[in-house]
This record gives structure tokens, sequence and C-alpha cells, in this order.
């Protein structure tokens, strides 16, 4: 496929390319839509494999912001940028300001952050050449890491799925397997013990595992055996593609609440969920929290704002499985029909504004 059908396929607005030899800087920045406001998602720092490859991930990922900022009722677009390379070796200080260059020549049409591979630390660099970075360090007035408020929002998702499904919002004595206790999953571990969640933790790296089990006094589970695990919630908080052909019918859970991004393989896999009687939280409905928290920078950062727009994920996440049920479609399509109502609905308005706007 060329370039320019790869980039018109699913009607991305803008896709960037910029570089810097001295640096090694090779950037693609996507922006698939603006019309609920900037478009907002964080820069990756990846070895990819080719060119292509980036550049499919950069629709890809920006496709799936514009749908998450929608989600959340946020007035932000979607956008992504990737930067090619190892980051452990490629990047430096001109590198990261190239890129802000860069970022600052869409003036603000494009907004970057942190994202897998860049850190907030990486975000102060690139705010030196550009006012449209956030992510920033609490230090300097930034929201700082944002895989705590990530957490919570999942934690909020994961009592309006007990409440959808069990009558009550509380999680005590809820049996709750975590795949993977990274950043994200071990703060949302920690919330769970708190809630007196019975919890049952795997991860690839036995290290992660050691320290779930010694900080939290949970149990843990051979990765093989996470999924089919009896539990009323399993909660993916490692990879993507986790929910697929093979491992759908062998979930041993009700519900699936966590914070991989892009868990279903292909979009039948949520209709399969649904075939199995399994409840299915939509990832990107409930993994906003760190969103949500960045882009309260956008305005002049207030912890208690953020938190409380965070928490709000309680009531997005009911409504989507009250949706689902009214119209007698997955919680999947449902997140996705809503997200499209207001892009039509409130998008639509900016049309009606003064170009001075
Ligand atoms: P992380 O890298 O800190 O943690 C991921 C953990 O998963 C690691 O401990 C890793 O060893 C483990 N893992 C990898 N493969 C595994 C496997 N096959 N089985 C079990 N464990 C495995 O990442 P994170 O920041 O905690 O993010 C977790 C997920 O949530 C990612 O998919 C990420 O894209 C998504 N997410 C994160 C945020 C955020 O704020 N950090 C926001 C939205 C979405």
């Amino acid at each position: 496929m060329g370039v320019f059908e790869h980039i018109t396929a699913e009607g991305h607005e803008e896709v960037v390319f910029g570089s810097d030899p001295v640096s090694g800087l090779k950037a693609i920045i996507a922006i698939h839509s603006t019309a609920l406001g900037p478009a907002l998602g964080g820069a990756r720092f990846y070895p990819y494999a080719s060119e292509e490859e980036a550049l499919v991930d950069v629709l890809r990922l920006s496709k799936g912001m514009t749908y998450k900022a929608a989600a959340a009722g946020l007035d932000l677009g979607g956008g992504k940028a990737v930067i090619i390379g190892d980051p452990a070796t490629d990047k430096s200080e001109r590198l990261l300001r190239a890129f802000g260059q860069l970022v600052d020549s869409l003036g603000g049409r494009y907004i970057t952050a942190e994202d897998v591979g860049t850190t907030t630390a990486d975000m102060t660099l690139v705010r030196r050449e550009t006012r449209w970075a956030v992510g920033l360090p609490v230090a300097e007035g930034g929201s700082g890491d944002p895989s705590p408020v990530t957490a919570r929002g999942l934690f909020a998702a994961a009592k309006a799925t007990a409440q959808h499904l069990w009558g009550r919002p509380d999680l005590e004595g809820r049996k709750v397997v975590v795949q993977g206790v990274g950043k994200v999953g071990s703060a949302f571990v920690q919330l769970l013990v708190e809630a007196r969640a019975e919890v049952i933790v795997t991860d690839a790296q036995p290290a992660a595992i050691e320290r779930a089990v010694e900080n939290y006094g949970v149990k843990p589970v051979d990765p093989d055996d996470a999924i089919t695990t009896p539990c009323d919630i399993f909660s993916p908080c490692a990879l993507g593609a986790v929910l697929n052909a093979h491992t759908i019918p062998r979930l041993g859970c009700e519900a699936v609440v966590g914070s991989a991004n892009n868990q279903l393989a292909t979009e039948e896999d949520g209709d399969r969920l649904a075939a199995e009687g399994i409840l299915y939280a939509p990832d990107f409905v409930v993994n906003a929290g760190g969103l949500i928290n960045v882009y309260d920078e956008l305005h002049g950062y207030s912890k208690s704002r953020a938190m409380h727009r965070v928490d709000s994920i309680y009531d997005a996440t009911l409504e989507i499985f009250r949706t689902a049920e009214e119209e007698g479609i997955t919680p999947h399509a449902a997140a996705i029909r809503l997200a499209e109502r207001r892009l039509e609905e409130i998008g639509s308005l900016s049309r009606r504004r003064a170009p001075t706007d």
C-alpha cells in the first residue's frame, strides 16, 4: 500500500514526517481528528523494523486516541507521534528538542505527551521547544507519572462493573486476577487490596510477581494459568490482543476490566465474549485516566479537578453497559457508538466557530 493510501484509508486529517540528520531523529506525527479539539497523544519511541511499520502504528494509535478522548467527553481530538529508534541508545537532548520543533510547527493542532519509550523528564526537554507538550513532572507544575491515575480510573470502572453485574459497587471479597503488575497493574492491585478484594497476580517477569506478593500480600499464579483461573474479574494490564478466539473460550472470569490497549484481537472478539456471557468493559474507556490527567495540564493542572474527572469513568462505564443492553449490542460497540455520536454532535459545532477562535 502506498503512503497516501495508508493515510486516507481511516480518514486521517494530516500526517507529518520530520527528521534531523544531526541527532538521527526520524519522527512521524499523525493527526486523525481535530473535530473535538487539538489532537493529543503520546510520543512513542520504538525500534520499528521498517518505516512502513511505524506509519501503520502511528495511524492506528492516533485513530484510537480520537475515540478515547471522545468517549471520555474531553474537548480533544486524536493524534500520536512515533520516533523510530531505540530509546536506550538513540535518545538525546538534541533529538528530543528537534522533535519539539516538529511538534511546534503544527501550531497546537497536535499536543504531545509521554508514551512507551519516553518519560516525563523527556517532555521537559521537548517543552523547551514548544508549549504543546504535556505530561511534565510534578516539580515543573505538570501532572507527573500517569500510571497511578490510570489505575484509579480502572478501579472506578471495576466498581461500575460490580454495580452492573452484582448490584453493588464494592469489591470486597471479589476475586480479581491481574495480568501484568507493571506501573498500572501494581497501582491497581494496591487499590483492590485496600478495597479488600481477593487479588491474584501474574507477570512475564518473576521479579514483578515477587514484588507484588511481598508489597501487597497477594497470591501469585503462573502466567499460563492466569486466563483460566476462576474469578470475578480478569484484568489485562500487560499486552494487547489478549482476548482472542483461542483465549476467550478458556476464560475463567465473569468480567474483563483492564488497562491494556487494544485487548480485543479483532472486532468479532467482542461478540465472542458476549456469547460466553462475559461482560467486557471497553479498554479505551476504562484506561482513559492517564489521558484525562494530562488533559488537565492544558488548563493549569489541578489535581482535584483531574481526579474528579477520572472518577467519572465509573459513570461512563455504567452508561456504556446500559446502552449496550438497551441497543442489543456489545459494550465495545456501544462505546464506539457513543464516541461517534459525540464526534458528530459536538464536532460539527466547530464548523460554526469564527476563524479567529
Ligand atoms: P509496564 O511496562 O509498566 O507493565 C507491563 C507489565 O506487564 C510488565 O511488568 C511486564 O513484565 C508484564 N508483561 C508483559 N508481557 C506479559 C505477559 N505475556 N504476561 C504477563 N505479564 C506480562 O506498562 P504499564 O504502563 O503498566 O501499562 C500496562 C498496559 O496499560 C499497557 O498495555 C499500556 O499500553 C496500557 N496503558 C497504560 C497507561 C499508563 O498510564 N501507563 C495508560 C493507558 C493504557
